[in-house]
């Protein structure tokens, strides 16, 4: 739902960054509303998972020029971990495994750190159990994933739900979800929609990362922006979707660069 006066969540200006030295993202522009789903798009190599990882605060990526405002706050500075404790979550989109480490014990301590920098207090345990198995509802996982390893020996789509998973119990104000669809099967893909969908309200903010047109069918984004070399080569509403499925990404290029240039 786009609401004109909703609180801005983030604001991205002329970002660029490299990595090992060569440009990456070359000039981004998108501002994010509070209750907005947005979409990006774009082809392979475009710059998207680039883009989603530096708003994570990735070491690897190196920020050259511009601003991440998000709440009201310049993020450049904050570590990975500030950043999601101050509410913004990335689901990766190939998610790690951690041998050794349960998924329970996991999701807890992210949990904790979480109400702890909110200045609530940890819960325990038994509590903890609890509120997990509601969860679980939430992305339909079976109880028995919570004792194995973070995501070891995890199918692609049981991986995706786990980290659908993680947001629904750590409530980002900004969740970013990089390909949370690819490789998945239709009825995961579905189970996957419905968790975000559910996990949306007016007060957070979702961005959706995805190559292809078919999530969309499940999540309405308010916004598709569409990546081209590092920059948001177009920006329009969801028959932009729509557009990209039925005339591919081609129709980018054949676009002069004045008419491709539409910065959100
Ligand atoms: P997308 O997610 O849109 O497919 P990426 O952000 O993954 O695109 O990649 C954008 C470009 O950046 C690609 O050309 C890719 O090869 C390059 N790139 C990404 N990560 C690295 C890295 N660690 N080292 C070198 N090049 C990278
Ligand atoms: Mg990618």
């Amino acid at each position: 739902m786009i609401k004109e006066n909703s609180p801005v969540i983030l604001s991205v200006r002329n970002l660029t960054a490299n990595v090992d030295g060569t440009p990456i993202l070359k000039g981004i522009n998108l501002e994010i509303k509070a209750g907005e789903i947005h979409a990006i798009m774009g082809r392979n190599g475009s710059g998207k998972s680039t883009f989603s990882k530096v708003l994570a605060g990735h070491p690897d990526y190196e920020v050259t020029g511009g601003e991440i405002i998000y709440q009201g706050e310049n993020i450049l500075e904050l570590e990975p971990e500030e950043r999601a404790l101050k509410g913004i979550f990335l689901a990766f989109q190939y998610p790690l495994e951690i041998p050794g480490v349960s998924n329970l014990d996991f999701l807890r301590v992210a949990y904790n750190s979480r109400r702890k920098h909110s200045g609530l207090e940890e819960l325990d345990a038994f509590d903890f159990e609890d509120l997990v198995e509601e969860k679980l509802d939430v992305v339909q996982m079976k109880a028995s994933f919570l004792n194995r390893s973070v995501n070891e020996g995890f199918s692609g789509g049981e991986k995706k739900r786990n980290e659908i998973l993680q947001m629904a119990l750590l409530e980002p104000t900004l969740g970013i979800l990089d390909e949370t669809d690819s490789g998945l099967d239709i009825d995961a893909l579905k189970i996957v929609a419905n968790g975000v969908n559910q996990l949306a309200t007016e007060e957070n903010a979702m961005v959706m990362i995805t190559h292809y047109q078919r999530l969309l069918n499940y999540i309405e984004p308010d916004y598709v922006h569409v990546m081209r070399d590092g920059t948001i080569a177009t920006s329009g509403g969801k028959e932009l979707a729509l557009e990209l499925e039925n005339r591919g990404y081609e129709f980018l290029d054949e676009e002069s660069p004045e008419t491709a240039e539409v910065s959100a």
